[in-house]
């Protein structure tokens, strides 16, 4: 079986998008903006969205199952207040969640979270509870920057987030460290935003001791890992002048990287680097980057091609395409043993 950890809506149909439109318009004056009821969307157009897109992709590829969460870029916790976040983050879940339901085999949700900046997280609760216990959904994605760009929240190891974390830890699911767009003009929201914040969080992890307090705590840091494999050299002596234990015991029984690389060095490096264990399968297609690679004439963002030609064996190869993310996703093994998988 494979599992894909990181899918995003984000072939949604149009009228989303507009409702979103009209939300922000009435930013001002919220009473005068769209109701909830006001989108429509009936299960013909959901299905019809997934099957010509990502469902269809994932058959045409080889993968079975995807672990699919609102559209990340457009997450977009700067917007408004907390109750903005909290209507459009409602939305967005309960169609995931629809998607669910319409393809209970191929798609499973992970919940966008009700982010608002210098909001305490607390207020995420009730939206994260509902997503686990109403939808059956297994992960969740915590923006570490709601602010999308500035930096302006506390780092992930500061006491400010151990509310999420605690609830995480109850319901035994992991967070995927996942920002929205940038609106810093210096920062390309997928080019450079997404990569930062990826390097970001394993950084502030490295700095803290944020598992000491929560052991069984775990964060997929998505696209790879941004810069962390690459330079894991510089982390693991910054790791020692800062008398941390060897990045093993101090990040990686909490810390996992997915493989949504999009060129076959990348992937190699990636699996020589880090410990097989802490690799999962993962493409975001349909997301950041959508072209065909005229040097292998295939798309980017068909990673199992990848990990296919990467120098593992098969039982690697089976950790990264299922076992870790079973293993990581406590919640989405239950669900197949479940169903006799
Ligand atoms: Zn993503």
């Amino acid at each position: 079986m494979i599992i894909d950890c990181h899918g995003h809506y984000t072939t949604a149909p149009k009228s989303l998008e507009d409702w979103r439109k009209r939300q922000i318009d009435n930013l001002k004056n919220p009473a005068l903006g769209p109701k909830v009821s006001d989108l429509k969307i009936g299960d013909d157009e959901l299905r019809e969205s997934i099957e010509n897109n990502q469902l269809r992709l994932m058959k045409q590829r080889g993968s079975d199952l995807t672990i699919f969460s609102p559209r990340a870029s457009f997450m977009a916790h700067h917007i408004g207040d907390f109750n903005t976040s909290a209507t459009w983050a409602g939305i967005c879940n309960e169609l995931c969640w629809r998607v669910s339901q319409l393809f209970p085999d191929n798609f499973i949700g992970a919940a966008m979270l009700p982010q608002s900046p210098g909001v305490d997280p607390r207020t995420s609760i009730p939206e994260l509870e509902k997503c686990v216990r109403d939808y059956g959904f297994v992960g969740i994605n915590l923006n570490p920057d709601p602010s999308g760009g500035f930096w302006k929240e506390p780092p992930l190891t500061d006491r400010w987030w151990y509310p999420i974390y605690e609830k995480m830890v109850e319901y035994d699911i992991p967070a995927m460290i996942h920002v929205s767009t940038s609106c810093n003009a210096c920062f390309h929201t997928t080019g450079a935003h997404y990569l930062n914040a990826d390097t970001t969080a394993f950084m502030q992890c490295l700095t803290g001791d944020l598992f000491q307090d929560f052991p069984t705590l775990k964060f997929v840091i998505p696209h790879g890992g941004g810069a962390v494999p690459y330079h894991w050299g510089r982390f693991r002596g910054l790791a020692q002048e800062l008398k941390k234990p060897l990045l093993g015991d101090h990040l990686l029984n909490n810390i996992f990287f997915d493989t949504c690389v999009y060129h076959q060095p990348g992937i190699d490096l990636l699996s020589r680097v880090i410990p097989i264990d802490n690799i999962l399968f993962a493409s975001e297609m349909i997301g950041a980057v959508r072209g065909i690679d005229p040097e292998t004439g295939y798309h980017y963002d068909d990673t199992k091609r990848y990990i296919e030609a990467a120098c593992i064996n098969p039982e690697q190869r089976e950790k990264i395409y299922e076992g870790n993310a079973r293993r990581v996703y406590a919640r989405l093994d239950a669900a197949l043993k479940a169903k006799g998988m």
